[in-house]
């Protein structure tokens, strides 16, 4: 998938359809803080059909926030664990936008959504 003026690919975060994988995703991104679906907030889980819920409002989720994922790839692939390759990403551009990503969930969640 390339965003139209093809100056970089995106993430492959909408190009599979490995259904755990699109959970696992919309878990990191806390999708289900955005959902509409009371069921999906209640769970603090997207559970929509075929995870359609997570692949619709991932969009929403700042670009830069969602490099995280390669980058999570990138230092998982050599062979950092989960909380190793956390703390390397921490500091760079794509961990500062996650950061900040959450901070824009929890402050939609204090309004009440
Ligand atoms: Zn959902």
């Amino acid at each position: 998938m390339t965003n139209g003026n093809g100056s970089h690919p995106t993430t492959p975060i909408c190009d599979t359809n490995d259904p755990r994988f699109v959970s696992t995703v919309g878990k990191l991104f806390e999708i289900w803080a955005l959902c509409p679906r009371d069921a999906c907030r209640r769970a603090r889980e997207c559970r929509g059909d075929n995870n359609e819920c997570v692949r619709t409002y991932l969009p929403l989720v700042p670009e830069a926030a969602r490099m995280w994922l390669p980058a999570m790839f990138w230092w998982r692939e050599q062979g950092a664990t989960f909380d190793e390759a956390l703390a390397k990403i921490e500091n760079s551009e794509p961990g500062k936008a996650f950061a900040a990503w959450h901070e824009t969930v929890k402050a939609m969640r204090r309004k009440g959504r």
